[in-house]
């Protein structure tokens, strides 16, 4: 079950880099798709294109809405007021 929602994030966050590849994803604020673990969230979340390429340079930080993260999934490591950030602790469950 964790693996399946792990699955979900890491297609968000495919989703999330080709977008921006297709962008160049150089404008000073991003919208990238929530990194949650719910297979069918489409939210969007804003943030800097600075702090988000920070967040995905870091294994096991994800990018989401606030209020996505799961207590069984996510450790909240940043809060502001239009998303958190998260560690994923069991990023190395993931078998995918
Ligand atoms: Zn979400």
């Amino acid at each position: 079950m964790v693996a399946r929602r792990q699955a979900a994030r890491r297609k968000h966050r495919r989703l999330n880099e080709r977008a921006l590849r297709g962008d160049g994803g150089c404008g000073p604020s991003l919208a990238v798709r929530c990194e949650c673990s719910e297979r069918r969230c489409d939210a969007v979340v804003r943030l800097g294109a600075a702090r988000y390429e920070e967040v995905r340079s870091t294994p096991g930080l994800y990018v989401l809405a606030p209020g996505h993260q799961r207590d069984d999934l996510d450790m909240v490591v940043g809060r502001r007021g239009a998303y958190v950030v998260v560690d994923e602790p069991a990023a190395e469950l993931f078998l995918g």
